[in-house]
């Protein structure tokens, strides 16, 4: 059974649309259960019905016509229990309503499960048999697999608006995916596919310009590979067998017009580009020779990808044309390095969409200090059909809109603008004061990592660095920057903020951070080797990279050290003794620098619980909230999946910023924060009266959170801790600091995900 499933899963999953995959699954699944009868009903929402989709055994002319209200039906009941119905006789069941176009009254029992993704019901996939006899308990357990994992698929095709034919929804219906944001802000633009030249299923869908061109394009490219495939032959004509040599006659003679080759050319007739064409073309023999019970024949699916490389890149030798950046661009693509984000022109991005990645891939981050709206891990994103589709990403929430309604549209261009004028507001308050109107006065550092950062730090007015994450630097080498390569790059930011000081985190790898040329393959790796970890079973990495900030330092004396993810105290131990000896090191080499601060990052909950210990023994410490969140309420901060989850309102995450504050004020030591929570104006007020008197950032948040605090008065704020102290749940925590600050005029500062 678990073969069989895999199959179909397979052979679902490589369906180039969803009427395809719908197809295949009613095909497979009858045959694997040896039913009469299988469907699927999907659930339209927009007209609360099930439509009968697919169907092998019930009568096709019914298919996309067939329909059931929302509660109607054993179809309708399967989806509303949220549970199977099995019955040998269903036309005895109460809610049994008959369906007659569907020549269903020949069957008599019914077993229906219903598709259910991310808790949202999609459909029923339904099985009947003629006999009067209930299905046993192992197909019933087989289809409830069956329909688990094909759910997915089924989210995604819907979610794709492309959705063609069986009128379920029309190729331009809007559709909504999650991800994770990785840059705030709101991007409208036409979908522009990134695809790395070596990889044929990543071929986007376009419309060919002038068809009898793309025909000739394809054809000389078809000519091309066939010939490169005979001198391959011809060249290894004394090392093959006859059989081999065979092999190669039959890959030229698939390019032929009789064979792939004409079936390419027919998609490019239909109106398709080439390098499409072939996509289809190639991926449809693909899944055939896949699906083969032969080995012999599954092997040969490999053979028809290599051929359709050779073609693409035949295609794209041809294909030398400059790509054309729309106006507004919104950049898709399965992964993208940061050279990628960089060769499109600045004021044509509006906008970055990645299937994989997450909120601190170095692209990401990348893009946020460029203020570019991003959202990452969208996982299952169709990419290929985004190719120049509207979009909207939408930073703040994480989530991608394709086809958006023109309401839609308009609620978003509403943000835009809203956050248009903020900028304009916010401009003038770059030079003034972070104080509260009774006097409080609040520190805003920002986080950097790159030398842009630097740029629009300085733009912002901050005043110096909370953080600054010394691997993003390393994640743009292809091996372990040397000392002195480190110390010329350190020299710049605290030459850029000095004599502001630069709070330089040592090298914080592991988990989701990753150094190509140092990588780390852990089963888990949020709980494994990551942070101080690392480098404490690294001491020459870490000594090297210490002594180099300390040479960078030297006459500036504005260097202050954290250290990332301790989970114990010993850990900070064994690190302030490295440092204090690559102190007396540099200095023994002739250098005049001052001992910096040492600093913790407060970012596991154990250190929570100890923090008095570590503020007795450092000189400073900074709650990294994004990692203390995620490790408190057990959610990967980079998950889709379980991204409603994670919440730095969580009432758990308050009272342990409460209790690390608190108990760094009885011995005397600094408190700052420096988690993204911190560029959010509503908790930064309420960090600020909790105790936090220095909030570090990311530069795009900084004037917000100013504004905020030039505005509301610290009394004010001490009521707003008091009252979501009191209180249990995120949500409600969220939404109250949304209306109060709404209430205080500060409206536009509330983030868009509360704007619906
Ligand atoms: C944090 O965890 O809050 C933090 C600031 O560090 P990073 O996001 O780089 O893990
Ligand atoms: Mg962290």
């Amino acid at each position: 059974m678990l073969n069989t499933l895999r199959r179909i899963v397979q052979e679902v999953n490589a369906a180039p649309d969803l009427e395809v995959a719908l197809d295949v699954m009613v095909h497979r699944v009858k045959e694997a259960m040896k039913t009469q009868v299988t469907s699927v009903y999907l659930l339209d929402y927009s007209q609360n019905r099930y439509i009968l989709m697919a169907t092998k055994g019930l009568r096709q002319e019914a298919v996309g016509k067939a329909s059931l209200g929302f509660s109607e039906g054993l179809v309708g009941q399967v989806g509303l229990r949220e549970e199977p119905i099995n019955s040998e006789k269903a036309a005895s069941h109460p809610k049994f309503r008959f369906l007659e176009e569907t020549g269903e009254e020949e069957f008599e029992a019914f077993l229906g499960v219903p598709i259910i993704h991310h808790r949202k019901v999609l459909g029923v996939l339904v099985v009947q048999h003629r006999e009067a006899r209930a299905f046993s308990q192992s197909d019933e357990a087989f289809l409830v697999t069956v329909s688990a994992q094909l759910s997915g698929v089924i989210a995604h095709a819907e979610a794709t608006g492309v959705i063609k034919g069986l009128g379920f929804h029309e190729t331009s219906a809007v559709a909504k995916f999650t991800g994770v944001a990785g840059a705030s802000g709101i991007g409208i633009g036409t979908g522009l596919l990134y695809y790395p030249a070596t990889d044929l299923t990543l071929v986007p869908d376009k419309k060919a310009k002038n068809i009898a061109k793309e025909l000739e394009v394809l054809n000389d490219a078809l000519e091309a590979a066939r010939n490169d495939i005979k001198s391959i032959a011809k060249a290894a004509t004394d090392s093959l067998g006859p059989e081999e040599s065979a092999l190669f006659d039959v890959y030229i003679r698939m390019l032929d017009d009789n064979a792939i080759g004409g079936e390419i050319v027919e998609k490019v007739k239909g109106g398709q580009w080439a390098q499409g064409a072939l996509r289809e073309v190639i991926s449809a023999h693909v899944r055939g020779f896949e699906m083969m019970e032969d080995p012999y024949l599954r092997e040969r699916a490999a053979d028809v990808k290599d051929l359709g490389l050779r073609v693409l890149t035949k295609l794209q030798e041809h294909d030398h044309a400059p790509i054309e950046y729309p106006e507004f661009t919104i950049l898709v693509a399965d992964e993208l390095t940061t050279s990628v984000i960089l060769e499109v022109p600045r004021e044509k991005l509006v906008g970055v969409v990645t299937v994989q990645g997450s909120t601190n891939s170095h692209m990401a981050i990348v893009a946020r200090g460029m203020g570019i709206p991003t959202v990452v891990g969208a996982v299952g994103l169709p990419i290929a059909q985004l190719q120049g589709r509207e979009l909207v990403v939408d930073g703040y929430r994480g989530e991608v809109i394709s086809n958006p309604s023109a309401e839609l549209r308009g609620h978003y261009e509403s943000i835009i603008e809203e956050e248009k004028e903020l900028a304009v507001d916010l401009e003038g308050i770059v030079n003034k004061e972070s104080v509260m109107p009774d006097g409080h006065e609040v520190t805003l550092w920002v986080n950097t990592g790159l030398m842009a950062d630097v740029v629009l730090s300085l733009n912002r007015g901050a005043a110096g660095v909370g953080l600054y994450r010394t691997e993003i630097p390393f994640m743009t080498q292809d091996r372990f920057p040397s000392e002195e390569e480190q110390a010329s790059i350190y020299r710049q930011q605290l030459a850029a903020f000095a004599p502001s000081p630069v709070t330089m985190r040592t090298l914080d790898i592991g988990g989701d951070k990753s150094l190509s040329y140092f990588p780390i393959v852990e089963e888990n790796p949020f709980l494994g080797w990551r942070g101080i970890r690392v480098t404490l079973d690294h001491p020459e990495i870490f000594m090297v990279q210490v002594r180099a900030m300390l040479k960078a330092s030297e006459g500036l004396d504005n260097l202050r050290i954290m250290l990332p993810m301790v989970s114990t105290v010993f850990e900070a131990e064994e690190a302030m003794h490295l440092i204090h000896r690559a102190y007396l090191e540099v200095l023994e080499e002739g250098f005049h620098v001052v001992m910096p601060p040492v600093g913790v990052m407060i970012e596991v909950p154990s250190a929570v619980y100890q923090a008095r210990e570590f503020a007795q023994r450092v000189d400073f410490l900074s709650v990294g909230s994004n990692d203390l969140t995620q490790y408190l309420l057990a959610v990967d901060r980079n998950n889709p999946r379980v991204a409603g989850l994670y919440h730095s309102y969580h009432p758990a995450v308050l009272q342990a910023l409460k209790i690390v504050v608190d108990q760094a004020a009885l011995e005397n030591t600094p408190v700052s924060i420096c988690g993204e929570m911190a560029g959010d104006p509503g908790l930064a007020l309420v960090l600020i009266a909790m105790g936090y008197n220095t909030l570090s950032m990311s530069a795009s948040s900084l004037l917000k959170v100013k504004w905020a605090i030039r505005k509301v008065p610290f009394s004010r704020a001490k009521v707003l801790l008091e009252d979501v102290m009191s209180m249990d749940n995120a949500e409600v925590i969220r939404s109250y600091l949304d209306f109060a600050m709404a209430k205080q005029g500060l409206g536009g500062f509330v983030r868009p995900g509360n704007r619906n």
